[in-house]
C-alpha cells in the first residue's frame, strides 16, 4: 500500500488517447475528517457526467481536487495538458449584495491569475462577455445590478462568467439549488446544450429528476460508485443506489441517513 501510494505521489499516471482527467486512489482529509478515500476516475473527452450523493459526502471536495484548490492527502490527479476548466461554485459561496453589474461580474471570468487591482476590461472582452450572454440568452440582463437578479439569473450569470475563457471543461456544483422549478429547467437545458460542445462535470441534488441524459453517474460518499448507460464499474456491485432508479433511492438512503444521524 504504502509502495503504490508513492507510486502514484511520485506522478506514474498517464492519459489514454481522448482522456482529460485521472484520477487514482485519491484520498483527502479535513484535519481527522476523511472526506474521501481511495476514488479512482477516469473522464473522457465530451463525456456529459453528473455527481450525486448524499449531503456532506464529499461532492464539493472531490472537484474541489480536480481544480486543484485542494491538494490530494494521498493519490494522484492527471490532467491533460491543455484542460481549460470553467467553474460554477456551490452559489452559497457568491456574494449576491455587493454592488456590481452582471456585465461585470461575466467579465471577472477573464481576471488573470493574480488579479490585478484596478484591471481595466478591453473593449475586446466586453463584446466576448456580450456574446457569450447572448448565447445563453441573457443579453437583456447585462447593466442590471447582480443584487436585483431572481436566483435562477444569478446562476445563468455565474455560467456565463465560467465560459469566458473558452474552457474545455465545465464543471457546475449544484447550479439549481433553491432554484424553483421552472428555472431550473431552463438551467437544465442550458447546461445540457453546452454538453454537446464542451465536457461537463456537474454535481446535481435533483435526483427526483430524470438523470438518463447523463453518460455517466457517479455516486459519491466518501467512496465512489461510476455507473455508466452499460452498468456498473468493477467494484460497483456493493452501491446503494442504481443508475435511473436513482432519484427514488438516494431520496430513501437520506432519509435513513438523517434518521440514525439524529
Ligand atoms: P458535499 O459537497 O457532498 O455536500 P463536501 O465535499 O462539501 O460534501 O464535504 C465533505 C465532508 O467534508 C463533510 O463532512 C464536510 O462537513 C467536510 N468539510 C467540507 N469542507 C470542510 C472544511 N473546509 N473544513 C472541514 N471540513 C469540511
Ligand atoms: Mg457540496
Amino acid at each position: 500500500m504504502e509502495i503504490e501510494m508513492n507510486k502514484a505521489l511520485n506522478g506514474n499516471l498517464s492519459l489514454e488517447e481522448n482522456e482529460l482527467i485521472k484520477i487514482s486512489e485519491l484520498s483527502y482529509k479535513y484535519g481527522d475528517l476523511t472526506a474521501l478515500e481511495n476514488v479512482s476516475l477516469s473522464i473522457k473527452k465530451g463525456e456529459f457526467i453528473g455527481i450525486i450523493g448524499p449531503n456532506g459526502g464529499g461532492k464539493s471536495t472531490l472537484v474541489k481536487l480536480i481544480l486543484n484548490i485542494l491538494k490530494p492527502f494521498a493519490g494522484e490527479i492527471k490532467l491533460s495538458k491543455d484542460i481549460v476548466f470553467g467553474y460554477v461554485p456551490q452559489s452559497t459561496s457568491f456574494e449576491k449584495n455587493f454592488p456590481i453589474s452582471v456585465i461585470d461580474v461575466v467579465l471577472t471570468g477573464h481576471l488573470p491569475k493574480k488579479i490585478r487591482l484596478r484591471h481595466r476590461f478591453s473593449e475586446h472582452e466586453r463584446e466576448h462577455a456580450m456574446t457569450v450572454m447572448e448565447s445563453l440568452n441573457i443579453r437583456e440582463l447585462a447593466e442590471k445590478k447582480i443584487s436585483d437578479l431572481s436566483l435562477g439569473q444569478l446562476q445563468k450569470v455565474l455560467i456565463a462568467r465560467a465560459l469566458m475563457n473558452h474552457p474545455t471543461v465545465l464543471i457546475l456544483d449544484e447550479p439549481t439549488a433553491s432554484i424553483d422549478n421552472d428555472s431550473s429547467m431552463e438551467i437544465y437545458s442550458m447546461i445540457k446544450e453546452l454538453s454537446q460542445k464542451i465536457t461537463v462535470l456537474m454535481i446535481t441534488h435533483d435526483v427526483t429528476r430524470d438523470l438518463s441524459f447523463f453518460d455517466k453517474l457517479i455516486y459519491v460518499n466518501k467512496i465512489i460508485h461510476i455507473h455508466t448507460k452499460e452498468g456498473m464499474d468493477a467494484g460497483a456491485e456493493s452501491c446503494p443506489i442504481d443508475w435511473l432508479k436513482a432519484g427514488e433511492q438516494i431520496q430513501q438512503i437520506m432519509r435513513e441517513k438523517a434518521k440514525t444521524s439524529k
